[in-house]
């Protein structure tokens, strides 16, 4: 930089001093152009006066700036300068007569030295000026020029994030200023983003690139999204959903082989189990044969290689715990397969960490919630809960036009075994007639402990009465064939069933309800283990 500036410099100090001597030749060659012309003029005159014209020429030549003067055969209009540069001289030849002209010899001698001379001294004086020129501008350029290379080099480090190199000067004034801003910017900068890399690595644990400034921003970036999702993961209504919104995130992340499992930790069974692409892993059904849900730790084959045994596949992969406190734990498994999406694991890490609080809470919430819509006796949903979800049903059925059967069920002389085997016998007998109720409807029926030893199921999306009816024939014989073990003895029971079907007996779930039980009531009456479908000749009796 100081090197361009002096020789830019040099160069125009040069330019100049050629241009100067230029002007300066140029003014002396018009200059003695013009005296000799006019010397020359005036000898002519005098001479074209003078009568005794050699005399004349004699007294000319004695004067020691002519070196010659005499007369030649020629014929020109004006005068003509001739300067021969090798014998220093100035031959003028001016028209004298028609036939003759008269040729004059100047010597140059004095004219060319002091011409030299001149020169000479421009160049010294520019060569004197360039050097002061040049030692002046190194002086008062150094210092402004240092600071320059200062800033380039601590602007270098500010990029690779570190702010620890301060300016220094001399100067004073402006210079001075402006090293003092640059110096608070760089301590702001200190304070602001150093405090701000602490802190985001606490929250996220990435490892620092070549460009720190963008590893904030990004980071930034993510931390932002993470706190986002945060506040509209805990507007959600259950685990289901938040697991959900968590896939389309790690698909945002371009992971396509993955899995996360959702785990009950008092039933010990998966609750939540989402697969995509390979994932080379055998424990997915079974979660106590997973390291990771055992240790309830990350499990990284990169960190300790073939650590997991039960993954399959050459590729490496992670495992991450999350929501290990608690009724409910969580992995994500994660194969490997690119190692590109390495990069991503940090922020993958940092939003579990932050959802975990949340799927506990929620998962809480949802027991609780369990436990007042359900029969801790049976595990079945209570009548509470059926009254809070007959309106959606009727009227979801209303406008599908689907139809909805009713099944009243009691166990016949069900008092007999409290009053035989006590009343812990008859808790067994219900357990039981619940455990063949739930495993004798699909999923999407519903099984209702509807009082002491009465139960509703609700068949949803029947298609006639006949498909209620076999329900009802299954369930009965199932109950019947049971063979229940109480106390060293063997117990058969049997239940009386009565159906009813929206909309062909009822309107409204209550009249519903009501039909099925007035079709169970004809069902004891008429013998008990039986199945009876509702009639409106039945409400008479
Ligand atoms: P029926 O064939 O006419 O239905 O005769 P039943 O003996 O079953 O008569 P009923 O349906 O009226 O009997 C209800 C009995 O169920 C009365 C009550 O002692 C018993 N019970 C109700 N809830 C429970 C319970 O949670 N546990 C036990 N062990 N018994 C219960
Ligand atoms: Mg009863
Ligand atoms: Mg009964």
């Amino acid at each position: 930089m100081k090197k361009k500036i002096l020789i830019i410099i040099a160069l125009i100090m040069v330019i100049s001093t050629i241009i100067r001597t230029a002007i300066v030749g140029f003014s002396f060659f018009n200059f003695s152009n013009q005296l000799i012309t006019n010397q020359t003029l005036l000898i002519k005159e005098l001479l074209q006066e003078t009568i005794d014209k050699n005399r004349f020429i004699d007294i000319i030549k004695s004067s020691h700036h002519i070196k010659c003067i005499k007369f030649i055969n020629k014929r020109v209009s004006e005068i003509n300068l001739k300067y021969d540069l090798e014998n220093k001289e100035i031959i003028a030849v001016a028209p004298f007569n028609s036939n003759e002209a008269l040729k004059i010899v100047f010597s140059g001698k004095d004219y060319f030295d002091k011409l030299i001379n001149a020169i000479l001294q421009i160049v010294f004086l520019a060569l004197i000026s360039m050097i002061i020129i040049i030692l002046i501008l190194n002086y008062y350029l150094t210092p402004y020029l240092e600071i320059l290379e200062k800033v380039k080099h601590s602007t270098e480090k500010m990029l690779k994030g570190k702010f620890d190199e301060k300016l220094n000067t001399k100067l004073k004034g402006e210079a001075k200023e402006f090293v003092d801003a640059f110096n608070d910017f760089v301590q702001k900068m200190n304070n602001s983003f150093g405090v701000i890399e602490k802190k985001y690595t606490t929250l996220i644990e990435k490892e620092k690139s070549n460009d720190p400034l963008n590893d904030a921003k990004e980071t930034i970036e993510h931390l932002a999204n993470i706190f986002q999702f945060k506040r509209i993961i805990e507007e959600d209504l259950d685990v289901q959903s938040i697991l959900q919104r968590l896939i389309e995130i790690i698909k945002t992340f371009k992971i396509s082989n993955f899995a996360i499992i959702g785990i009950d930790n008092n039933e010990k069974n998966i609750i939540f189990n989402y697969i995509q692409g390979d994932i080379c892993c055998s424990v997915l059904e079974n979660p106590n044969n997973c390291r990771c849900y055992r240790l309830n730790k990350e499990i990284n084959s990169i960190k300790t290689p073939k650590v997991c045994q039960l993954h399959f596949c050459q590729n490496d992969y992670i495992c991450l715990p999350f929501s290990s406190s608690g009724n409910f734990s969580g992995i994500l498994k994660i194969n490997i397969k690119d190692k590109n999406i390495l990069k991503n694991i940090p922020y993958i890490k940092a939003y579990l960490n932050e959802i975990s609080p949340v799927i506990e809470a929620k998962y809480t919430l949802e027991i609780l919630h369990s436990q007042t819509i359900k029969d801790p006796l049976t595990g079945l949903f209570n009548r509470r809960y059926l009254e809070s979800i007959l309106p959606t049903i009727i009227a979801s059925a209303k406008r599908r036009e689907e139809k909805i059967g009713f099944l009243m069920i009691d166990m016949d002389y069900f008092k007999k075994v409290n009053d035989t085997y006590g009343h812990e016998a008859g808790d067994i007998v219900l357990q039981t007639l619940a455990e063949i109720l739930k495993s004798s409807i699909r999923k999407s029926d519903i099984a209702i402990r509807y009082g002491g030893e009465e139960f509703l199921i609700i068949l949803q999306n029947i298609k006639s009465l006949e498909d209620a009816k076999e329900v009802a024939e299954k369930i009965r014989k199932n109950v019947e064939n049971r063979k229940i073990h109480i106390k060293n003895n063997i117990l058969q029971k049997t239940i009386s069933i009565g159906v009813s079907v929206f909309p062909i007996h009822c309107n409204n779930a209550l009249e519903c309800i009501k039909n099925a039980d007035t079709a169970l009531y004809k069902a004891k009456n008429s013998g008990r283990n039986k199945v009876v479908v509702f009639k409106e000749e039945l409400k008479t009796i």
